[in-house]
């Protein structure tokens, strides 16, 4: 993946989120994403049969999608309703600025699926860190700091997985039995 592209992508809204309902849609907008990306990554590995990677995916849409209630749940505790769009979109996965679906390649080894996971974990940790950093609601300091910990060993655990994965092969893009073009 050429990181070159990503460079000047940053994981602040353009929006700051002025309140604790900012906050929320735009953690729900990010953690969804991250959800259905990895099931989306899940899939494609399961549909070429490279089951490790598979597995490593659906785990980690698990994890996000546990995120997505704890969020669901602080909105429906404090009633909120009519909350504001949001534009958040996950690096390298047919985001608007990136159109990289060549990231998600099907030959795409498990490492190559948790490097990509790891660009965008560091910038879910980024981009709640810069709130925490400069809000001045209480509220939105706290929940900021809170979700950037998560976001912190989503991170951890991503590298701790990367470890299991040796750097990638040359030519693992090559198919010695590539698959058949239908309509
Ligand atoms: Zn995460």
């Amino acid at each position: 993946m050429s990181n070159k592209q990503h460079k000047n992508l940053s994981a602040r809204p353009a929006l700051e989120p002025q309140s604790i309902a900012q906050l929320l849609t735009q953690a729900l907008a990010l953690e969804t994403e991250a959800t259905a990306r990895y099931a989306e990554l899940a899939e494609v590995m399961h549909s070429h049969n490279n089951l490790d990677a598979a597995e490593l995916f659906s785990r980690m849409a698990g994890i996000e999608q546990l995120h997505v209630e704890q969020i669901r749940q602080q909105i429906s505790q404090r009633r909120l309703t009519d909350l504001p769009a949001t534009h958040y979109r996950w690096v390298g996965l047919e985001g608007p600025e990136t159109t990289d679906y060549a990231d998600l390649h099907y030959l795409m080894t498990p490492r190559q699926g948790l490097l990509l996971a790891l660009l965008n974990e560091q910038r879910a940790r980024d981009y709640y860190v810069n709130i925490a950093d400069r809000s001045s609601d209480p509220e939105v300091l706290e929940l900021a700091r809170e979700l950037a910990q998560e976001e912190r060993e989503h991170v951890q655990w991503v590298e701790h997985w990367l470890k299991r994965y040796p750097p990638t092969e040359e030519g693992w893009d090559h198919d010695d039995d590539p698959p058949i073009l239908q309509d």
